[in-house]
């Protein structure tokens, strides 16, 4: 059970590959993180050995798995800091758990001419559900801008949330800029005109340590797979409070607890929101993947990461042919790092880039309105992770300096 965060090359066979020729430097980790073998073992181990569903048999092997389901559950909660068990619901991912959120906390509180408080940096996932529950409900959407260092602008914010305020929804952290936002603070300003507030935590739990409670947040949404669980499985925290005020999401099996031919009385908090057979081995590697994240200690991930954003961020500024877009100061940064070429469109940087065997992304990010707050059409962004390298740095660096190259010699 390897987990030193300097070699951790045994954990994850797949970063030990060459494409096109050259060695892989995967750094399009924003996307999706890769999986150390105790994750996938934990998948193979729970379907070769103790696969039945969950909470309805008596059965030795339905009893395991639900013992490894619910302590999965367990795992999450105390990974965040939740004050319950309850607390914490199995989604899809973090797009199902801001769709549940706003398609039942929402559809039951907001009204017409109440206001919907986002930030111009919204993933589409944490956007386009306010934006219909708005345009159904006859309701406003406000946007936070950006401050010019790319950070969110808090005096607007100030200006924006209001007693007509009823949801303020937002990033922990932006998946193009790399920005870490004010959660708390935004918290408090939420609840001091009434409105709840909704984190989008996608690129912050698998980064950095959160804690829920501290940040004071109503519901927070993130995805297993971007913190080395598999895809298909996430998770929504939400208050107990809140959680058994609203109407359930989906209807069916599991999250009932009486049907008569003309009612139904729903289960308790998690399971009224847990319809159908959930993706129990899904949950449980979750639980493996927040194993191996607390053996490492998510201190010394955030520490790591900070560490490549230091070295690689003003090597790329220093470029005189690269826009780096986001905060200029490292401190204020994820792994996430987000950048153009002149002239050069995102995707034949991309494509040029994993000719050098870097993976990045190319493309709006699903933030389309905040590529057009940037005045772009589109970025390419490198996105690191703890099990990233120096090397892997320098390889992105030689690679973009290999790609002007590339483009006719340097009058890119
Ligand atoms: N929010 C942010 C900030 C994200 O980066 C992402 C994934 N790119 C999501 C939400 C949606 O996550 P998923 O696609 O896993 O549901």
């Amino acid at each position: 059970m390897a987990s030193n965060i300097n070699d951790l090359s045994n954990d994850f066979p797949i970063l030990d590959q060459q494409v096109n020729g050259e060695r892989l430097a995967y750094l399009d980790n924003a996307a999706t993180a890769q999986k150390p073998r105790q994750v996938v073992d934990s998948l193979v181990h729970f379907y070769e050995h103790d696969n039945a569903n969950v909470h309805r048999g008596v059965h030795t092997l339905a009893e395991r798995a639900t013992t490894q389901y619910e302590e999965a559950r367990k795992k999450v909660q105390h990974f965040i800091n939740a004050a319950d068990n309850r607390e914490i619901i199995f989604t899809k991912g973090c797009t199902d758990g801001l769709n549940l959120v706003a398609s039942t906390y929402g559809e039951q509180n907001i009204h017409d001419g109440d206001e919907i408080v986002i930030s111009i940096m919204e993933h589409h996932s944490n956007l386009i559900p306010w934006q219909q529950l708005a345009i159904k409900k006859h309701a406003k959407l406000k946007y936070i801008e950006l401050s010019p260092e790319g950070t969110l602008d808090m005096a607007d914010a100030e200006q924006k949330i209001t007693d007509k305020t009823k949801i303020v929804a937002v990033a922990h952290a932006s998946n193009v800029l790399g920005t870490i936002n004010p959660l708390k603070e935004l918290a408090r300003l939420a609840h001091q005109h009434g409105a709840i507030i909704v984190g989008d935590g996608a690129q912050s739990v698998p980064h950095m340590p959160v804690d829920v409670q501290d940040l004071d947040v109503d519901f927070y949404a993130f995805s297993g797979h971007k913190m080395m669980g598999p895809t298909g499985i996430g998770v929504l925290y939400g208050k107990a409070d809140l959680l058994r005020e609203m109407p359930p999401y989906q209807y069916g099996g599991e999250m009932i607890s009486a049907v008569y031919r003309d009612r139904t009385e729903f289960a308790d908090i998690p399971f009224k929101f847990e319809a159908g057979t959930q993706n129990i081995a899904g949950a449980i590697a979750l639980g493996t993947a927040v194993d191996y994240l607390e053996r490492i200690g998510m201190n010394q991930v955030a520490a790591k990461e900070q560490e490549l954003v230091n070295y690689v961020l003003p090597r790329l500024e220093a470029l005189p042919y690269v826009t780096v877009y986001g905060p200029q100061d490292p401190q204020a940064h994820t792994g996430v790092i987000a950048f153009n070429m002149d002239k050069l469109h995102p995707h034949d940087v991309a494509t040029a880039l994993d000719a050098e065997g870097v993976a990045v992304r190319a493309g709006h990010h699903c933030a389309q309105p905040l590529m057009a707050a940037l005045g772009v059409d589109a970025t390419t962004r490198a996105s690191f992770y703890f099990y990233n390298t120096q090397e892997d740095a320098d390889q992105l660096i030689n690679a973009i300096k290999a790609t002007k190259e590339f483009f006719n010699g340097g009058t890119i």
